[in-house]
């Protein structure tokens, strides 16, 4: 099997966010400083990413929250690598904080759940904001790309040793990532390492933005069963180890 390196990159932070936002109906009033990660895999021919980050500083502060924002080319050439090499992005889901920054990565397809960007057009006017759509101003940074979007209908094996579940919950079309068969990229359904209860899965604490919390239920359970090791979607932690495999 061919071994991934598993990099977390930080794509920027939100210096003062609502817990509560990532832990439901816990911690209301307390602000934390979360990071927005993205995560580059390389296994010495390709580069994946999964995620794409923050975009627009202007756009996001205006419309979103305060961040602090990152140079994402920057980190990716660090790792000797040019956006220009990535040649497939997987975004888990389609919010703003994830799927920007579309136009450095000109030589990639992006791969994202059919459910997700059916979604992502015409969501509950609760979740707009964070799908940029039906807001004057706002558009979805990925009509950019539609010509090189391919829809993933559930879960499907993307490459030796990188598998995709649909694993709705934080959003319907949600997907994790199963890296080496060892690692689940959990992003924002379980946002903090806290939301997640390894022993009782059912007891984990739902992300603060969800739709139907009878999914997420399954998804904690799916979660469980695929047996793997669980990155979070923004918790500092996963920054403890400059990568993983
Ligand atoms: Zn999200």
């Amino acid at each position: 099997m061919s071994t991934w390196k598993i990099i977390p990159i930080m794509s920027g932070e939100f210096p003062s966010f609502e817990k509560s936002g990532f832990t439901y109906l816990r911690d209301s009033g307390k602000k934390i400083k979360a990071p927005i990660p993205v995560w580059l895999l390389q296994n010495g021919e390709r580069n994946i990413l999964v995620d794409t980050g923050i975009g627009d500083l202007g756009l996001v502060e205006k419309y979103h929250y305060p961040v602090i924002k990152h140079d994402l080319e920057h980190s990716l050439r660090s790792h000797n690598v040019t956006p220009s090499e990535i040649d497939l992005v997987i975004w888990t889901h389609l919010h703003w904080d994830h799927c920007q920054n579309v136009e450095l990565f000109e030589n990639a397809k992006f791969l994202v759940q059919k459910t997700e960007i059916k979604y992502a057009i015409s969501p509950m006017p609760v979740h707009r904001k964070a799908y940029e759509i039906g807001i004057k101003g706002l558009k979805p940074n990925w009509l950019e790309v539609i010509d090189r979007i391919e829809v993933v209908d559930g879960d499907a094996d993307i490459a030796e040793g990188i598998k995709v579940f649909l694993h709705p919950g934080h959003s319907p079309g949600f997907q994790s990532i199963l890296v080496n068969e060892t690692y689940l990229i959990a992003g924002d359904n379980i946002p903090l390492l806290e939301n997640w209860n390894a022993e009782n899965p059912l007891e984990s604490i739902p992300n603060g933005v969800h739709g139907n919390l009878a999914d997420y239920y399954k998804t904690f359970q799916k979660i469980k069963e695929i047996d793997a090791v669980v990155l979070p979607g923004h918790d500092y932690a996963i920054f403890e180890r400059p990568y993983y495999d």
